[in-house]
């Protein structure tokens, strides 16, 4: 194809449904979009299907219709949706090695941790392809099926304590805003390649924090996000460890502070892992909590047992995955039955060795799953999970609580915004009113104990134009839109790439 050009398939299906299946919208459109050579990442390939990008917006503006990038589809709350065009991006895989060529003068990083990589890879493949390279991604979520930037797009997050979210992996972005227009972003604060790569694309350079921050976590609303620059690590292993531990002061002190010197972990009291995970079940408390801890190595202790593979849930996974593999066995979820099933699908093991793609894998659990998480700053995160319990128990829904850390993010609206790191508390349960109902409740709850808190972007939550202002901050809320508009700069490229979700957020212009 001389034109480069990539392929548009229709999918001809005038609904579109989530991978949860906890909602669905009616839709003009649902297209795939395939590059010209799916095999050859080639920038004459990728600037073709820029362009064919570029044409769907045209068409989306004249039509007067809605254009979304769909991720995986994995997201719970209804961002990933709108009821115009669906651009189904997960074919789209390029991959590109940054060369010294091609970096700015006061680049300091190395060039070798930096990957150039189109939107729809999944995180599961990027983790897989830096592993060749002897790299890895520095953190990522417990399942990995997400495309690179549906993932980032929300603020996914994993629960290594001293790194950030996946979008705090990113340092350029290359996004599509229009039919005839397109924006390379860097932070001014660190440029990272030469103008010329920009121009090379077809792209405005703009080197801007606010505007890079802003845009990094905007859910679909700065128009398609063609390719990001990741800036990774050396390939490293982790040493897992998952066991029952009392949920006495020190584990509190754990929960609530990451101070580990009153608690007994696998390595000792006092040593700070890599990565720090709870799960609790609230109908069994005096049973422990459910501790994942995993320590960082250079280099694989020869100690360490391989993983096995092939079990339902692995290493990395957590309350969502649990409760995903109960959903698909029984016909109805209670209290007893979590009690009884999380002991049995969550078992405890000891020093398994894996590099991060090894640990964390591309499950692909569905199950009639809802799944809520809410940022809480360290310090209020105690208060904020005996809420939670307290809720729970009162209300007997069948859920499962669990607790994970980020390192504080860049992103204006990223969702782990407190620092030094966010505590992240999830409350996962299967779909029913009922969990609908305790969601509720507890927030209400944590509203009236003055906890601080924000939402993922996601997961279920009860967004509207007051509250976000609330959770996320006022100037914070601004800044997002004015960047927004600096993008998108005319009104029908803004109408195109919004939703209902933002609109009721009064964040859409
Ligand atoms: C089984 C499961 C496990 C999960 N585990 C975790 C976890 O461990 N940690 C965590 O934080 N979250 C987790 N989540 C939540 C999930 O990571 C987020 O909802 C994520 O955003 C989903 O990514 P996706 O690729 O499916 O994107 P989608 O849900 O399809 O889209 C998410 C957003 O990204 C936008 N988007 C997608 N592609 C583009 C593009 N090219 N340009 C512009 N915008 C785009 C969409 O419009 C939408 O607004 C999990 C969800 C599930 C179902």
């Amino acid at each position: 194809m001389s034109d480069h050009s990539p392929t548009f398939i229709d999918a001809k299906r005038k609904r579109w449904t989530n991978w949860h299946e906890n909602f669905s919208n009616s839709i003009d459109q649902l297209l795939d979009i395939w590059n010209c050579e799916p095999e050859h990442s080639t920038i004459a390939n990728y600037n073709g299907t820029s362009r064919g990008i570029q044409a769907l917006a045209g068409r989306a503006i004249a039509e007067n219709k809605t254009l979304r990038a769909l991720g995986g589809g994995w997201s719970l709350s209804p961002i990933a949706t709108a009821s115009g065009i669906l651009l189904n991006t997960r074919p789209l895989n390029y991959r590109f090695k940054l060369k010294h060529d091609h970096m700015h003068a006061s680049f300091k990083g190395k060039v070798d941790d930096l990957a150039f990589v189109q939107c729809g890879m999944s995180v599961a493949d990027i983790n897989k392809y830096l592993r060749g390279r002897g790299k890895s991604l520095r953190s990522c979520g417990a399942s990995n099926g997400q495309t690179i930037v549906g993932a980032l797009s929300t603020g996914t997050h994993g629960s290594a304590l001293d790194e950030g979210a996946i979008n705090d992996q990113v340092v350029a972005m290359h996004i599509i805003t229009g039919p005839d227009s397109s924006v390379w972003l860097e932070r001014a604060s660190r440029p990272v390649t030469k103008d010329s790569l920009a121009a090379a694309l077809g792209a405005e350079l703009k080197r801007d924090d606010d505007l890079f921050n802003a845009a990094v976590v905007s859910f679909g609303n700065f128009g398609i996000i063609h390719s990001v620059v990741l800036e990774e690590t050396d390939l490293f292993y982790l040493q897992a460890y998952r066991v029952k531990r009392p949920l006495d002061e020190g584990m509190w002190k754990a929960i609530d502070q990451l101070d580990f010197s009153n608690i007994n972990l696998p390595k000792g009291p006092g040593r700070r892992p890599f990565y720090f995970q709870t799960v609790i079940n609230p109908f069994d408390t005096d049973g422990g909590v459910f501790t994942t801890v995993m320590y960082k190595d250079d280099l694989k202790d020869p100690s360490c047992a391989p993983l096995e593979s092939g079990g339902k849930i692995v290493e990395g996974d957590g309350a969502a995955e649990i409760i995903s593999v109960i959903t698909d066995m029984v016909s109805e979820v209670t209290s007893d039955v979590t009690r009884l099933l999380v002991n049995s699908f969550y078992p405890e093991y000891q020093g398994r060795c894996g590099t991060l793609s090894e640990v964390f894998t591309d499950t692909t659990t569905r199950g009639r799953v809802l799944s809520a998480a809410m940022g809480v700053p360290l310090g209020q995160a105690r208060k904020a999970v005996e809420i939670c319990l307290r809720e729970v128990k009162r209300f007997e829904a069948p859920v499962v609580l669990a607790t994970r850390y980020a390192r504080q993010t860049q992103a204006t609206l990223g969702f782990t915004k407190f620092g030094p790191q966010t505590c992240i508390l999830e409350v996962d349960g299967p779909q029913s009113r009922r969990v609908k109902s305790l969601y509720n409740r507890i927030w209400k709850a944590l509203d009236k104990a003055g906890i601080d808190y924000t939402f993922h972007w996601g997961k279920i939550n009860n967004l509207n134009a007051t509250n976000v202002r609330r959770h996320y901050g006022e100037e914070n809320v601004k800044a997002w839109i004015k960047a927004r508009r600096e993008i998108l700069p005319t009104r029908e490229q803004r109408a195109i790439f919004s939703n209902g979700f933002i609109d009721e957020l009064n964040m859409s212009d």
